[in-house]
């Protein structure tokens, strides 16, 4: 048995546990209204629990932010990543799971009652889903920050369309960078896709379209050294090709960056065990080593993140909460 997998002890009800008559009590609250999220709302939701679901953003999380999603079973046509965003919170709404808007800010998981305060409200649980999912990762160049808004974006679909017509360049060589790339190919002069190795770590699905795009470059074996701006906006960027050390400059309306996540963990870090990249540990059944707290989809550590993989982790995180209320309520 792993550590994880051990039951530890619930937590005597404490003074501060008990319950203000008019502070309503979640069954479950789930934070993060991805697709996880959203998962785990209909499940709970189906199941009888009264469940809320906290959302920083818009409903969808990443995927809401993607153009086309062609790998969700049941649209062999594929189906746009926020369409089917709005179609997984309609399906929790169906049974009865609330939304609401707001960032959580402080969390207290350890009592038997959970609390989760946003800027200007507290939410009251007896489980916790955790489906905080993982934000694309900076670079960590100078200006980047500075210019995001302003030529920088980690988002093709969101800020694609201030582009038309014009050169951009991004930066990885993973499945987001391919799809992207083709996203921009459309609406874009020039795209010139940026990548620090000499193969392209995306998928197989991704290449042909990829390869089909006259209007894309790939500069193999380069890096981004530096942002150059003008004006306040981005004007380009000095590569390095790290193979012969040659230093160039590329000149480039926008920079889209796609060079992985990281996931949304900051805020359980003094409470929850995360791994070495920060994603929450937790086992199969998504039990953390906290009673009542459950770690799902892409903030939890596991080898593949995908819409599928959210999804199945809402479905069990759900089961697994109500299986923790029916014991220990
Ligand atoms: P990813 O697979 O982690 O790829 C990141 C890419 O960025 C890699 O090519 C990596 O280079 C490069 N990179 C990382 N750090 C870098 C740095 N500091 N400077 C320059 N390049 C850097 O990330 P992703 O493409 O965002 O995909 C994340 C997950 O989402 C994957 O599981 C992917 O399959 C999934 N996804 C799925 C779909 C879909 O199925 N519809 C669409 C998008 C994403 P190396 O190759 O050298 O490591």
């Amino acid at each position: 048995m792993t550590e994880l997998e051990k039951t530890p002890e619930v937590p005597a009800m404490e003074d501060k546990d008990r319950i203000h008559e008019e502070q309503k009590v979640y069954d479950i609250i789930v934070v993060g209204g991805g697709p996880c999220g959203c998962t785990a709302a209909l499940y709970g939701g189906r199941a009888g629990l009264s469940v809320l679901v906290v959302e920083a953003l818009a409903p969808g999380g990443q995927m809401a932010t993607t153009d086309r999603v062609e790998n969700y079973p049941g649209f062999p046509q594929g189906i746009g990543g926020y369409e089917l965003a709005e179609q997984m919170k309609t399906g929790a709404e169906r049974f009865g799971a609330e939304f609401v808007s707001g960032e959580a800010k402080k969390v207290e998981l350890g009592g038997k009652i959970k609390k989760i305060y946003t800027n200007s409200k507290e939410y009251w649980g007896r489980s916790v889903i955790l489906a905080t999912g993982a934000s694309p990762r900076e670079l960590g160049l100078p200006l980047e920050k500075e210019l995001r808004g302003r030529g920088v974006s980690y988002c093709a679909t969101c800020d694609g369309m201030f582009y038309r017509g014009k050169k951009v360049a991004i930066i990885g060589g993973g499945d987001t960078a391919a799809a992207d790339a083709v996203y921009l190919s459309r609406i874009c002069e020039k795209v010139t896709m940026i990548h620090r190795r000499d193969t392209l770590r995306a998928s197989r699905a991704y290449l042909e379209p990829l390869k089909a795009c006259s209007n894309v470059e790939i500069l193999w074996n380069t890096v981004a050294e530096e942002i150059l701006q003008e004006d306040g906006k981005v004007k380009g960027l000095r590569l390095k090709n790290v193979s012969t050390g040659e230093n160039t400059q590329l000149l480039v309306d926008g920079i889209f960056v796609a060079v992985g996540n990281v996931p949304n963990s900051g805020l359980f870090a003094d409470c929850l065990r995360l791994d070495s990249n920060g994603y929450i540990m937790a086992d199969s059944t998504t039990r953390t080593a906290v009673q009542g707290v459950f770690a799902a989809g892409d903030v939890r550590r596991k080898s593949l993140r995908q819409i599928v993989t959210a999804v199945s982790d809402g479905a069990q995180a759900a089961l697994a909460a109500e299986e923790y209320i029916a014991s220990q309520f």
